[in-house]
Formats: C-alpha cells, sequence, structure tokens
C-alpha cells in the first residue's frame, strides 16, 4: 500500500505556481540560490523523512517514551532521527551563512518540515520546538546568550522547548504562577510547575533549553507582568561546556492519545534553590517575545493538520482504487466484476472532501509562510509592512481551519477503509489520533476565535481586514475575466459580501456588550475560514485554467489541473454555503449558548 509523503506534484505546484517562489532568487539574500538548489534541498529532506522518520511512527506510537525516575527512554530510532536532521543541517538552515547556516528562505525550512511530519509528527516535533526556541533566542537574546546556546542547538548537542502551560493555566497565561527571583549575578531563581510540555525531557540530547514564562516578583497583574527566561536542564558554563544540574526536574510523562513518541511532560522548576533562568530582554515584556514562537508555531501546528490530513489523504486514496466492492447501481448482473470504491459516487465524495480540506489547508499555510517570509525580505518597506499586517489578521485561521478540518479528514480517511480504517494495522487511525490535538494546542479553536473577532480584525483600524478585502476582490476580478471560473467567482463574491455584512453587524456590539458580541466568535472564525480557503482555492484554479490552456499541456499534468478545477469547485459549491446558516446566527446576536445556564443542563 501506499507510503509516499505529500505529492511532489503539488507541492511543486503550490511552491511555484500557485505561489512565486523561484522569484525569491532575485532578493540579495538568495541571490546564490535557484529553483534547483530549493529542488535538491527538498530532496535531501525527502530522503532524511522516508529514512529516518517514516521507519518508525507506527513503532514510536505502540511503544510510547517511558520514566524510570532517573531517565526518560525513547525507542534508539528516535535519536537516529534527531541525529540525521541535525547532520543534513535542517536545524540551522534558514540562519545565514555566516550563522553557519544556509540562508535557506522560511518556506523552503518550512516545506523540508513537512516532509518530517508526513512521515512522522510525533518525532518531528523535537526538531519543531528547537527551531522555535532558538529562533526566539536569536531574535530577542542578548550577545552572551546567543554565544551560549545557539551553537549547540544550530548542532543539534541541544533542543529546546516552549514552558508556558501550568496544571491551573492553559488558555490564560496572563495567570500563570511560576515565579522569577531576581539574583545578585543579573540571574533569577525560578519556581513553578509547567504542564504539557513537549520535549520537556528525553533522551536525544545533551542539554534542553526551555524557554519559560515566569512572573518576576513585584510584576504588573496580568499579561503585562510576564517575562520570558532562558532555563537550561543542565547549566552552561562560560566556555560552553556543560556544568552542574539545573534545578528542573521531571515530575512524570503524561500518556497521550496520540502524538506518543513525542514527549508530554510536568516539569517541577525550583524544587531545591530555584532554577537558574536568564532574563531574555526586558522584564515583562516576556509574552510579547513569546507570540514570536507562538505564531510560529500556530502556522505549523495548521500545516501538521493539513500534512496528517493529507497523508490520511493518500492513503485512502490508494486503498479506494485497489479495493473491490460491490456494482453500480446500474449493473444488474450479479456475475459481473465487482468495481473498486473509488467507482462509487459516495466514496469519490469522500476523497474530494479530504482533497479539498488538505490541499486547501496546506496552500493556506504556505501562503503564510510567503508572507511571513515578506515581512522580512520583500523589497520595499511597504511589501514588508503590508505582509507583516495580512499575516497577523489570518494567523488564527491559519492556525485553526486546517487543525479542524485536517481531522475531518481523517475521520473520512477512516470511512472510506471501511472496518479497516477502524484496524490499528493500518494508519488512518493513527493519524486520526495525532491529528486531533491540533485544534486544542497552541491556543484552542475557541481562543482562536475570540482573538480573530476580539482583536484582529479590528488591529490598526481594521488595516489586515481591509486588505484581506482588497486581496479577495481582485481574485474575483480576476477570475470574472475566465469564463470557466465566473460562477465560482460571483460565490467567492457573494460569501466575501457575507462575512462584510456580518462583521459590520457584529463589531458595533462589541463595545456595548462584549460577551455577547463574542459568543459566538467560534462561529465566526469558521465562516471567516470558509471564505478565506475559498479565496485559496479560486486561486489555484485560476493558474489550472491558464495551465489547462496551455497547447503542450501533458496528459498527467492535464488531470492533475483538472483536479485541481474539481476540488476548487467542490468546495465552492458545497462548502462555502454554510456560511449562510453562519451568518444567519451570528447576525442576530443568537444567545442561544450564552442564555444556556448551568443549572439547566
Ligand atoms: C499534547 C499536548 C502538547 C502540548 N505542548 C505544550 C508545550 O509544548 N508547551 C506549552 O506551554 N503548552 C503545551 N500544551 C498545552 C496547550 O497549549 C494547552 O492544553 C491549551 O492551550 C489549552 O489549555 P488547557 O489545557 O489549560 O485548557 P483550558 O484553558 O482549561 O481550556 C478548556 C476549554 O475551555 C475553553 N476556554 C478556555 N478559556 C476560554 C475563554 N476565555 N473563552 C472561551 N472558551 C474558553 C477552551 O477553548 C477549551 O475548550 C500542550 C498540550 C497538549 C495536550
Amino acid at each position: 500500500m501506499n507510503n509516499k509523503l505529500l505529492n511532489d506534484r503539488d507541492i511543486e505546484f503550490m511552491l511555484y505556481e500557485f505561489l512565486d517562489t523561484e522569484a525569491l532568487c532575485r532578493r540579495p539574500r538568495y541571490q546564490e540560490h535557484s529553483r534547483e538548489v530549493f529542488n535538491a534541498i527538498l530532496d535531501t529532506a525527502k530522503t532524511v523523512a522516508s529514512n529516518y522518520f517514516a521507519d518508525h511512527y507506527a513503532k514510536g506510537d505502540a511503544n510510547e517514551p517511558t520514566f524510570d525516575g532517573q531517565n526518560v527512554h525513547l525507542i534508539p530510532e528516535t535519536k537516529q532521527a534527531w541525529d540525521a536532521f541535525a547532520q543534513a543541517g535542517f536545524l540551522a538552515a534558514h540562519y545565514d551563512f555566516d550563522e553557519g547556516g544556509m540562508q535557506l528562505p522560511e518556506i523552503i525550512l518550512r516545506v523540508s518540515m513537512a516532509y518530517m511530519t508526513a512521515a512522522n509528527t510525533a518525532t518531528a516535533g523535537y526538531p519543531f520546538l528547537s527551531i522555535g526556541a532558538a529562533n526566539l533566542i536569536h531574535s530577542y537574546g542578548n550577545e552572551e546568550q546567543k554565544a551560549r546556546f545557539l551553537p549547540p542547538m544550530k548542532e543539534g548537542r541541544f533542543a529546546g522547548t516552549m514552558a508556558l502551560t501550568e496544571p491551573n493555566q492553559g488558555s490564560a497565561l496572563a495567570d500563570i504562577n511560576t515565579t522569577a527571583k531576581p539574583q545578585a549575578d543579573g540571574s533569577y531563581r525560578l519556581f513553578g510547575q509547567k504542564m504539557y510540555i513537549s520535549g520537556g525531557d528525553q533522551s536525544l540530547t545533551e542539554n534542553i533549553v526551555h524557554m519559560v514564562l515566569a512572573k518576576i516578583k513585584g510584576a504588573p497583574a496580568g499579561a503585562k507582568g510576564i517575562s520570558l527566561f532562558i532555563c537550561p536542564k543542565v547549566l552552561v558554563n562560560e566556555d560552553g561546556s556543560l556544568g552542574e544540574r539545573n534545578d528542573v526536574q521531571l515530575a512524570g510523562l503524561l500518556h497521550k492519545m496520540g502524538y506518543r513518541n513525542t514527549t508530554s511532560t510536568v516539569l517541577n522548576f525550583g524544587e531545591k534553590d530555584g532554577a537558574v533562568g536568564y532574563l531574555i530582554g526586558e522584564p515583562h515584556k516576556g509574552l510579547f517575545y513569546m507570540f514570536q514562537m507562538m505564531n510560529e508555531a500556530r502556522i505549523g501546528v495548521g500545516m501538521g493538520a493539513a500534512i496528517l490530513g493529507y497523508q490520511g489523504y493518500n492513503y485512502s486514496l490508494d486503498y479506494a482504487r485497489q479495493r473491490p466492492q460491490g456494482r453500480l447501481a446500474s449493473q444488474k448482473d450479479p456475475q459481473s466484476r465487482q468495481v473498486n470504491i473509488i467507482e462509487h459516487a459516495d466514496v469519490r465524495r469522500m476523497l474530494l472532501a479530504q482533497k479539498a480540506y488538505c490541499e486547501g489547508g496546506l496552500a493556506l499555510c504556505l501562503y503564510a509562510s510567503s508572507l511571513f517570509e515578506d515581512s522580512l525580505t520583500a523589497e520595499t518597506e511597504d511589501a514588508r509592512h503590508e505582509a507583516i499586517t495580512l499575516l497577523d489578521l489570518i494567523t488564527p485561521i491559519v492556525k485553526t481551519w486546517p487543525s479542524k478540518y485536517g481531522p475531518k479528514a481523517n475521520d473520512l480517511a477512516i470511512q472510506v477503509l471501511g472496518g479497516s480504517g477502524y484496524i490499528r494495522e493500518y494508519p488512518v487511525e493513527q493519524y486520526y489520533r495525532d491529528n486531533r490535538l491540533n485544534p486544542i494546542h497552541e491556543g484552542t479553536e475557541g481562543i482562536q476565535g475570540l482573538d480573530l473577532l476580539g482583536r484582529k480584525v479590528l488591529q490598526g483600524n481594521m488595516s489586515g481586514y481591509k486588505l484581506f478585502n482588497a486581496k479577495v476582490s481582485a481574485t474575483v476580478v480576476a477570475a470574472n475575466g475566465v469564463n470557466r471560473l465566473l460562477s465560482m467567482a460571483e460565490q467567492l463574491r457573494a460569501g466575501l459580501d457575507t462575512l462584510n455584512e456580518v462583521t459590520d453587524a457584529i463589531l458595533p456590539k462589541l463595545a456595548e456588550d462584549a460577551d455577547l458580541a463574542l459568543a459566538n466568535a467560534t462561529i465566526y472564525l469558521d465562516l471567516f475560514g470558509r471564505v478565506a480557503i475559498s479565496w485559496i482555492w479560486l486561486q489555484q484554479a485560476l493558474v489550472a485554467v491558464n495551465a489547462l490552456d496551455e497547447p503542450d499541456v501533458s496528459a498527467s499534468d492535464s488531470n492533475f489541473y483538472r483536479g485541481k478545477l474539481q476540488a476548487a469547485r467542490f468546495y465552492l459549491e458545497w462548502e462555502l454555503p454554510e456560511i449562510g446558516p453562519q451568518a444567519s446566527l451570528l447576525m442576530e446576536l443568537n444567545s442561544i449558548c450564552y442564555d444556556m445556564q448551568d443549572s439547566w443542563f
């Protein structure tokens, strides 16, 4: 059965037809690169993913990490994968040449990571977090911190984590209880307990660099009193050698539904004299700094969800092409051959929905990565500003939409396999279990809805929102010029109008009664997401139509582009119209959930 990672033709389409990744080579930072270089790097990523990550996807699930009271034990393939990833240079790939990196664009790093996630999302969690933690030190650490921690993190001798959540504080980070006590030498001592910390202990690296949120004694209440600290598992001497064990103890491992080969830890900071921590940047600005890692992780979580959905889609498509079962209603002869289940329209419905969700979600996440790239390296200040403005607005959607519809795709993959889908020998149930985490971590769906409607839409005098409108309208105009896309263009235009009507209706109520106005924010997020994905699909359809008109399009490419067009039609005709009833609920500020009382349940 098919064990392929993503779909090479689709990745090529997304990088070079839907997006113009090759154009990056004209920017000063990437002048030494070319499409061939990018492709060679992606080939290396695919090889590492196939040889070192894919081999233990099921094994890591069946043999979850253990803790003997002293050490954490992982199956040995995990370390081989970590080492192969580090030796291939991926931990440092996006850094400048003079910082020991390959000066790779963000999007190439993301697609490289996408292969690891496709092969084994749990093992890929370790490098994913380490890259984010190192990026945070790179952006906001002082020179001494960078010199001490970044080289071993880039080499893979140290890994990194993000330590935000506590047993009693998850969504509400403003209320965290971990404290930091200043010391005469400028360092701090941390005291508190963190929970769910991914990779918080493991047996892959000689050290772990925790990025910890804590409050310095006397800090202002709430989010404005949070500071960020580097807190290594083992202290690092000035010459870079390892010193004493820091006062960070593993209290225990958590046992999860999926993602099992990534350790989930409860960590105690300061059981003895306090865990030595080093303040990053200024006091009380920790949440602002941490948002860099969180935003990066949010795109990564959305992408991971789309990819797990994609893997289920690949598997169920292959299965449907090979599984004979039943006959079409029109075939009356009981002795005729059974058809493969892909011949049944209902199975095609399930495959098409998966395709629409996963290719749509992945395209959205790669578009977000390209915006992140533009925010750093676009030619003009205006273009950089525009990119970050739009990215800020859509980040809750980029995180949430694939996290919601990726698992839905996995659910459909299970259904396509029938009984086999429910059996652990087939990978689709593991994809589902692994993917079920994504709507929870990095800000739940509910929190992302509040962020979008309560903050992001209004931000900068609605500049991101207006930009989104302008971009979608431009795509509608472009599609209006193409006969085959007229009806899709009209559907998207109507969808955008609906989003605007809903937004106009709710925003004035925010000041009057914020609780009621935000009560259905998750529905608003879904509605906005459907419009955004329709836009992404119409852009893909535009590329496909133009390519199909080329005289020398090959037969396989022709099928590929027709598939894109059909998936775009499916999304716009079957999924976008769901915003109608959602809009009605939102515009009337429907209060059924809001009014429901605890005592009535
Ligand atoms: C496997 C796994 C890995 C993780 N990895 C990490 C990690 O590496 N580092 C880290 O710091 N954390 C990590 N987390 C923690 C994760 O980010 C939190 O679990 C998540 O943010 C939710 O917090 P919580 O579990 O406390 O749930 P709660 O905050 O208690 O939320 C419970 C429910 O209430 C809803 N809710 C909460 N507040 C509101 C509100 N104001 N309005 C509306 N609804 C609300 C939520 O949407 C949710 O449905 C991980 C979690 C898991 C399960």
